[in-house]
């Protein structure tokens, strides 16, 4: 699609370390690795976030994942592996091509933000009001 660089990737015009290929899914390295390992999974049509994304593609996404998380828990034996996906600006999406983050991490390499957030008990009744107004829209 136009000038994305993921489709780019797909089409062979930009360069990647590849990992994983099949006939819907492409996987390779993040270009700038969180962490060690840090791999992206990304469909091969243009699709910009999971409201665009069609079932299929995500459930090839989604098994692609799997296995690919087992390859890197076999080469990089790391202590977790965080899945991270992004959608939106406001949510500090970059590439406007649906990509499914998984991020492992080594004991020896610096806790992961985006997993040690604080916790803080919520307000019941407003979580109760959200969630009917969410159910109602399921
Ligand atoms: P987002 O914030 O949209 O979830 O993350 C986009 C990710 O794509 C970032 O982690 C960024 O490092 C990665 N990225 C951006 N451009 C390229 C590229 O040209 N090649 C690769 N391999 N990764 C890229
Ligand atoms: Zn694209």
């Amino acid at each position: 699609m136009g000038d994305c660089i993921f489709c780019k990737i797909i089409a062979g015009e930009i360069p990647c370390f590849k990992v994983f290929e099949d006939e819907k899914v492409l996987a390779f390295a993040d270009i700038n690795p969180i962490s060690e390992g840090h791999t992206l999974i990304i469909p091969k049509g243009h699709y910009e976030n999971l409201w665009e994304i069609p079932e299929n593609d995500l459930l090839a996404v989604q098994r692609a994942s799997k296995a690919v998380a087992a390859a890197i828990r076999t080469a990089l034996s790391p202590e977790g592996i965080a899945c991270l996906q992004l959608n939106g600006k406001a949510v500090n999406q970059v590439v406007m091509h649906y990509h499914f983050h998984l991020i492992p991490r080594q004991s020896h390499e610096p806790e992961l933000k985006m997993t040690a957030w604080e916790m803080v008990p919520g307000d019941m009744e407003a979580i109760r009001e959200t969630s009917k107004k969410i159910a109602a829209a399921v």
